[in-house]
């Protein structure tokens, strides 16, 4: 058996070598490594798969979140509602930016932003909202949009980790993540469903004076060559990871689906386990398991972790720590904050490996690990 990964980013790219080997070859050979033409292709092919105006490339996924918000004309203070339960990125871009992040609590079984903790933490000085699509699945974006709307607030997605998710709107409507709000902000980090071999990101809008924007910002707040119009920062997507982004977003679907299979391999495999309760996905929203984090029931998780370590099977705690106990924001000063479903998931989830070079025999293998601890009496 293969040495099982949480995700298998070498066997993933042996099975597309020589296309991408060539890829980069011809990046090499044009010596146009940034801002290339591969550049252009895989802002112009993303859009078309996305269904979106405009697609802005720059550097990584924070980056394109900064970027967002920059592009939003705030001030000191502005409020942005974010979930605690994220990757930091998320969050620290706005404390970043002098900003203020008003952290809300997540839905128990989707584990996005909770829609009565988002109402509560709405006030005049709020004006952005930044769901975020985590583990693969799309928040509530209908009802978020309509709070929105109703406040004159600004939605910046997080769909660093949901690039291929589906959204259906109760009309029947169905769009990609990232591309129902005012901006969505992209992650091509190596490990992220859309990878590419380096650092790397996106922005999209349907907004042409907003994505005009954003490009200045990304490139020095640059109107012409030289003249700066405004502060922006220096964030570019290489051309070498733009022509691998572009072979590999011909294969995005393939590789969402193969997450998939996994998922539902181990849904099947859990699902007499009272230990153990499978993500949970909303009828409005395709899951494109990003992560697979399940929550342990009466379990010691640490224990648990030790068992299959001990047996070569890794997993991961995606995140110990929530975004409002972090140092960085004062966790001292948060611990009176409410968010009783963000407090009760930290501790007991667990995401176990998922990518798209899975076998069978490494996922029996993983269920009879989890179910043999189970099993020991535990
Ligand atoms: C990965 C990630 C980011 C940041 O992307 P980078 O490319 O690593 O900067 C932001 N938000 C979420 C939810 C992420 O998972």
């Amino acid at each position: 058996m293969r040495k099982i990964q949480m995700v298998d980013t070498k066997n993933q790219y042996l099975a597309i070598k020589k296309e991408v080997d060539e890829a980069i070859q011809s990046v090499l050979d044009s010596a146009s490594y940034i801002n290339g033409k591969a550049v252009q292709e895989f802002s112009q092919h993303l859009a078309t798969y996305l269904n979106v105006a405009h697609v802005v490339p720059c550097a990584n996924g924070t980056d394109a979140l900064q970027i967002a918000m920059m592009a939003l004309d705030l001030k000191p203070g502005d409020e942005v509602i974010t979930p605690s339960f994220t990757y930091i990125a998320t969050t620290e871009v706005v404390a970043l930016l002098g900003l203020t992040p008003v952290f809300v609590d997540v839905d128990p079984i989707t584990y996005c932003m909770d829609i009565a903790s988002l109402k509560k933490a709405i006030t005049p000085k709020t004006k952005v909202i930044v769901p975020v699509h985590l583990y693969g699945q799309a928040a509530p974006m209908e009802e978020i949009l309509e709070i929105a709307a109703l406040h004159h607030i600004y939605v910046i997605e997080d769909n660093a980790q949901a690039i291929g998710c589906d959204y259906t709107f109760s009309n029947g409507v169905t769009k990609k993540t990232g591309t129902m709000g005012h901006i969505g902000a992209t992650s091509f980090y190596p490990s992220k469903n859309l990878g590419a071999f380096g650092d790397g990101g996106a922005l999209c809008t349907n907004d042409k004076a907003l994505a005009d924007k954003m490009s200045m910002i990304a490139n020095h707040g640059q109107s012409a060559r030289y003249y700066h119009d405004v502060v922006g920062c220096n964030s570019r997507l290489d051309s070498i990871q733009a022509a691998i982004l572009n072979i590999k977003l011909q294969k995005l679907d393939a590789y969402n689906a193969a997450r998939q299979k996994v998922a539902q391999y181990y849904n099947q495999a859990f699902s007499d386990l009272k230990q153990i309760v499978t993500p949970g996905v909303k009828k409005y929203s395709t899951h494109v398991y990003h992560q697979y984090t399940m929550q342990l029931i009466g379990v010691d998780r640490e224990k648990l972790i030790k068992h299959l370590a001990d047996m070569e099977i890794p997993c991961m705690i995606y995140y110990p720590v929530p975004g409002h106990l972090q140092k960085m924001f004062g966790a001292h000063k948060n611990e009176l904050l409410d968010l009783p479903v963000t407090n009760a998931l930290t501790p007991v989830v667990c995401s176990l490996p998922v990518h798209t070079e899975m076998d069978e025999t490494q996922l029996a293998y993983i269920v009879a690990g989890i179910k043999s601890f189970f099993n020991s009496k535990n």
